[in-house]
C-alpha cells in the first residue's frame, strides 16, 4: 500500500493551496488504504513558529483529515519534526561527501554573483558553473588556510533526467538546466533540498503529491535519490505528481497572503468542513462531469490521481459558497441547530447572553437551514428574536417605509391582533390589511417585516412572527408607528 506525506513548513496561517495538497494526499491514502505521514518541515528557525505549528494541527483536525504517522500520533519513523532530526541529516550529508556525490564548495557569494552576471551577459547558462567540482586536496587546504568556509554542494549527473509525472506525464530536464546545488549551509545547517528527499527516503514515501511550484526541484531530488539508493539510504524513487496552481481574482495565482486564501477566514464565516473539503477537492479534480456535491466518503471512494488535471484551477468563491449551502441543507436539523452554536453567542451575537432562548431557536432553525449559505449568516437572520428592539438599519427602513406605510401598519396591527397566532392566519391577516389599501402581499408585508425585524430581507415572515409571539410583534409595530 502507498505511503504519502503532507509536509508543510510551519510559517504563517494555513491557506487554501496547502489544504488542497493535504486533502489530495489524504484522499489518495484513504482510497488506496495507504498511510498518510504528516511531517513538519521546521528547519527554518527564523520563519517557523510554534503558533503556526499548532494551527496546522488544528486545521487538519477541523477538516477531519486524519494522519497515520506524525505529530502526536507518533509512528515508526519518529520524530516527525525535522528540527528534531538534525543528526540524521548530518549523517547522510557525510555519506554523500564521502561517496563523492557531493563536494565542499568554497565560492563566496560575491564570486558566484560576478560569474553569474558574466555568464548571463555572454548568453551562457547562469546556474552554478561547477567551479569547486574537482578541487584537489591542496586547493581545498589552501582555501581553508585563507579562512574560507564551505557549503556542501550536490553533484548533478551530466545527463538528462526523465520521470513520469502522475499528473503531467513524461518530463525530461536537460543537465544544463539543473546545476549542482547546495544541500548544507556553511554553518552546518542542512537545507530543504537535502532534508525533504532524505526524509521521504527514510520514511519510505512511495508517492510525492505536491504543488506545481515544486516541480522544478524534482529532477534534483531524483538525482539525490539515486545517490541515496547507491548509499543504501533509500530503497526506491517515489512517484511524483504535481498538483495544478490555484488561481484567484483576476486570474492571478492565489498567493498565501491573499485574504481569500486564508483557511481561518472560511472557518470564521462558518463553512462546514465537509462543504469546504468538497469544494477544495474540485480544484484540479472532478468526481463526474455533471456532479459537484458529494460527501467525504464519496470523495475517498472516487479519488484517482490520474483524474487530476494539469491546467490551473480557478478558485470560485460563489461556487464554494453554493456547495457549502448544499451541505448545510443536507444536514439533519438537529446537527444544523448544534452547528450554529458558536454564532449564537459572543463575539458574534449582538444580544445579551441571557436573552438567547434555545427553544425559540430550535423553532426557527429549520427555516434558516434552507436559506443560509454559511453558518455565520444565522446571526443576522435570528437577531430579531433575541434583541430587545430590532436592529436599526436605515437603508432597510427607507426602502420599506413609504408614504401610506403608517396607515397600512395601523390596519395590519388591528388584523394581526385579531388573528389566531399561527403563520397561516398571520399571512391572511396581512393579506387582508393589504387589500384594504390596494396592496399586494409583497408590498404589504415589507413595512411589517422592517417594523418587526429591522430588515427588508430575512426568514419567512409569518413563521418568524409566529415564533416571536403576539405581544412582541404588536409592541414593535407600535414602536414603528410612534
Ligand atoms: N515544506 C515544503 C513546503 O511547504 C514541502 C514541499 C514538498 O511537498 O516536497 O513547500
Amino acid at each position: 500500500p502507498p505511503r504519502v506525506r503532507f509536509c508543510p513548513s510551519p510559517t504563517g496561517n494555513p491557506h487554501v493551496g496547502l489544504v488542497r495538497t493535504a486533502l489530495f494526499n489524504w484522499a489518495f491514502a484513504r482510497h488506496h488504504q495507504g498511510t498518510l505521514v504528516f511531517r513538519i518541515e521546521d528547519t527554518d528557525a527564523a520563519r517557523d513558529s510554534e503558533e503556526s505549528y499548532e494551527q496546522l494541527l488544528d486545521s487538519m483536525r477541523w477538516l477531519g483529515l486524519d494522519w497515520d504517522e506524525g505529530p502526536e500520533v507518533g509512528g515508526p519513523h519518529a520524530p516527525y519534526r525535522q528540527s528534531q532530526r538534525m543528526d540524521l541529516y548530518k549523517d547522510v550529508a557525510a555519506k554523500l561527501l564521502d561517496g563523492g556525490y557531493a563536494y565542499p564548495c568554497y565560492c563566496t557569494t560575491e564570486e558566484l554573483d560576478t560569474r553569474r552576471d558574466a555568464a548571463r551577459a555572454a548568453g551562457r547558462p547562469s546556474g552554478y558553473d561547477g567551479h569547486c567540482r574537482e578541487l584537489s586536496d591542496e586547493r581545498k587546504a589552501a582555501y581553508e588556510a585563507e579562512g574560507r568556509t564551505s557549503i556542501v554542494r550536490f553533484r548533478m549527473p551530466d545527463e538528462a533526467i526523465t520521470f513520469t509525472d502522475l499528473v503531467r506525464g513524461e518530463i525530461t530536464v536537460q543537465p544544463e538546466n539543473v546545476p549542482d546545488y547546495g544541500i548544507v549551509r556553511a554553518n552546518g545547517a542542512p537545507l530543504y533540498t537535502l532534508v525533504n528527499p532524505v526524509d521521504d527516503a527514510l520514511m519510505e514515501i512511495t508517492h510525492v503529491l505536491r504543488g506545481e511550484d515544486l516541480l522544478s526541484s524534482t529532477p534534483r531530488q531524483i538525482a539525490l535519490y539515486r545517490a541515496l539508493i547507491e548509499l543504501g539510504v533509500a530503497k526506491e524513487i517515489p512517484a511524483f505528481g504535481h498538483l495544478p496552481y490555484v488561481m484567484g481574482e483576476g486570474n492571478k495565482k492565489l498567493s498565501k497572503r491573499d485574504p481569500q486564501a486564508s483557511l481561518n477566514l472560511y472557518r470564521e464565516r462558518g463553512f462546514l468542513p465537509e462543504g469546504l473539503l468538497n469544494y477544495l477537492s474540485l480544484l484540479g479534480w472532478s468526481i463526474a462531469e455533471d456532479r459537484d456535491i458529494f460527501t467525504r466518503d464519496e470523495l475517498v471512494a472516487a479519488f484517482d490521481i490520474a483524474d487530476v488535471n494539469a491546467n490551473p484551477a480557478r478558485f470560485d468563491l460563489k461556487k464554494c459558497e453554493h456547495i457549502n449551502a448544499e451541505h448545510l441543507r443536507a444536514m439533519d436539523v438537529k446537527a444544523f441547530t448544534e452547528a450554529c452554536g458558536p454564532w449564537l453567542k459572543a463575539p458574534f451575537a449582538p444580544w445579551a447572553p441571557e436573552a438567547f432562548d434555545a427553544e425559540q431557536f430550535a423553532e426557527i432553525a429549520p427555516h434558516a437551514q434552507t436559506r443560509v449559505t454559511v453558518l455565520s449568516d444565522i446571526t443576522a437572520n435570528v437577531d430579531f428574536l433575541f434583541l430587545d428592539e430590532p436592529v436599526e438599519d436605515e437603508a432597510s427602513w427607507n426602502k420599506a417605509m413609504k408614504e401610506g406605510s403608517d396607515a397600512l401598519l395601523v390596519t395590519a396591527r388591528a388584523e394581526l391582533l385579531a388573528a389566531e397566532w399561527n403563520a397561516e392566519a398571520l399571512k391572511a391577516a396581512v393579506l387582508a390589511a393589504g387589500e384594504q389599501h390596494g396592496l399586494k402581499l409583497g408590498k404589504a408585508q415589507a413595512p411589517v417585516r422592517v417594523a418587526v425585524t429591522g430588515r427588508t430581507v430575512g426568514l419567512p415572515l409569518f413563521e418568524s412572527l409566529e415564533i416571536l409571539g403576539r405581544e412582541k410583534t404588536i409592541a414593535r409595530i407600535d414602536a414603528a408607528l410612534a
